[in-house]
């Protein structure tokens, strides 16, 4: 195969010294050095959430303090990546939401499997599955990365409810009227 000799230009008395690549450095540099800092120290600083922002998924309870979740299965059904499983309970007749029919026995959702798609909170009818602004989760172990309905509800809290449901429907029994 052919050799093909390139020939090197020599460098200038300028080039020689790396003076004019130092200087433009430098201005660069210092033009950079008076605007504002565009990132953060994390994690001593924390950045501002924006309202609506999609991160951990939790379980959230009505102002009551009652669970809203009716066990319907559907969030664990549009679930992308199958992140959460559902075994649904009944409600005990002694207890004093018993007129609430359902609530889920088990609930879990593996943070490691989850995309904070928030499709789980579009699809809630009762709207108990909510995105908070959590964005940052470790753990030691797999396991422990897998939320049970406990630690859900613990990080989900109480959202205000504009619907009462629960409330709505118990009111209406006791004035002889269950199907309102
Ligand atoms: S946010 Fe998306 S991926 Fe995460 S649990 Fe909900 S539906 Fe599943
Ligand atoms: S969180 Fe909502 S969609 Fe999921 S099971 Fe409960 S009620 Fe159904």
């Amino acid at each position: 195969m052919a050799t093909k000799l390139v020939e090197r230009k020599p460098l200038s008395l300028a080039e020689q010294t790396y003076l004019p690549q130092i200087v433009t450095g430098l201005k660069i540099t210092m033009k950079n050095m008076l605007k504002p800092p565009v990132t953060l120290e994390y994690p001593e600083e924390r950045p501002e959430i924006p309202t609506g922002y999609r991160g951990v998924p939790t379980l959230v309870k009505d102002p009551n303090g009652r669970e809203k979740c009716v066990s319907c299965q559907l969030c664990e059904f549009v679930c992308p990546p199958k992140a959460i499983r559902i075994t649904p309970g009944e409600i005990s007749e002694e207890s004093e939401n018993a007129h609430v029919e359902k609530a889920p026995r088990e609930f879990e959702i593996n943070m490691l499997r989850c995309i904070y798609c928030g499709y789980c909170q579009e699809v809630c009818p009762e709207e108990a599955i909510f995105l908070q602004d959590i964005y940052s989760l470790s753990g030691f172990s797999r396991e422990e990365m897998v939320f049970k309905k406990k630690k859900l509800y613990e990080i989900g809290g109480t959202l205000p409810d504009n619907h009462f449901k629960w409330g709505k429907k118990k009111d209406a029994e006791l004035s002889g009227n269950p199907h309102h």
